[in-house]
């Protein structure tokens, strides 16, 4: 009796070493007044408000995730705007193109779709029609972040289609590259019921999926687009007025905050101001060979 309850003990041991483990990786560090639980959803805990992100935790890196990342022998690997990995091997260059779709980094981001699941974590669930986890480049060194899913988003399950989306695709090809070449993804991945801002529970439930893509491509310069997702990603309340344009920090990964194109649909006077903040980030890339 007494050795099937250490055999019990040690069982549960093991899960909550797990579980800390995965918090550890998407930068929980404190997860308040209650101790993590040894089963059930990975992220269920998130919606619960004494959750703190430390951005400055180490990556730790989940077991199932280790599992599918690239070998020891690419690690150190850089890759460039375009997904290509840089190596000093002279030859012809191969011109711009997407990295292979089954590389063992989208396998990853595979890995972060799975968890998430048919998620129902928060409200957002009971009237989405798709869940919008984000597309592009695994290996993008330029990312966008919006704020959430709108109902073009909601019917495709792909970020930016809309109007919205069309726009952002300008702003993307007036810097020299494609959709593809990039990644875009939001704060929260359902779509809020007539487009409100999402709420602060919903935010902080789903951000963690956010944080581990972003951890995961680990790109050289996030485009945060509206006012949102600027301060979600930053943890700040600084208005867009005065962040817009400046560079910004998350996690040491350079932001440039910008306008969301929804609202330059609305206020097409503010082109001219995120064409000034696109030029920074072409300048920033260009500098860094990354273009
Ligand atoms: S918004 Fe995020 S946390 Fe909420 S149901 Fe959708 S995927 Fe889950």
């Amino acid at each position: 009796m007494a050795r099937e309850t250490d055999a019990e003990i040690a069982e549960i041991t093991i899960q909550l070493k797990e579980h800390l483990r995965f918090y550890r990786e998407i930068g929980v560090t404190d997860i308040g007044g209650g101790a993590a639980k040894a089963t059930g959803e990975p992220h269920e805990e998130a919606a619960t408000p004494a959750i703190e992100v430390d951005y400055s935790a180490p990556d730790s890196i989940h077991p199932q995730r280790k599992a599918t990342m690239p070998d020891e022998s690419s690690r150190g690997l850089e890759f460039n705007l375009f997904g290509e990995p840089i190596t000093p091997a002279p030859g012809p260059k191969s011109g711009r193109h997407v990295a292979a779709t089954q590389t063992p980094c989208d396998l990853s981001l595979e890995v972060i779709r799975e968890d998430i699941g048919d998620c129902t974590r928060c409200k957002l669930s009971e009237h989405r029609t798709n869940i919008v986890f984000g597309e592009g480049n695994p290996h993008a060194r330029l990312v966008f972040v919006g704020e959430a899913p709108g109902a073009d988003e909601d019917a495709t399950g792909r970020p930016f289609v809309g109007r919205a989306g069309q726009l952002l695709d300008k702003i993307i090809a007036s810097i020299g590259l494609r959709r593809e070449d990039v990644y875009i993804a939001n704060v929260v991945k359902c779509r809020p019921p007539q487009n409100r801002t999402p709420e602060k529970d919903e935010t902080s439930t789903c951000e963690p999926f956010l944080f581990r893509q972003l951890r995961f491509i680990n790109p050289s310069v996030i485009v945060t687009l509206g006012l949102p997702a600027f301060q979600t990603l930053c943890r700040t309340r600084e208005s867009m007025s005065r962040a817009r344009g400046q560079w910004r920090d998350w996690n040491g990964v350079k932001v440039m905050p910008t306008f969301h194109p929804a609202y330059l649909l609305r206020d097409p006077t503010k082109k001219r101001e995120v064409w000034e903040d696109i030029r920074k980030v072409r300048d920033y890339l260009a500098k860094e060979k990354l273009l």
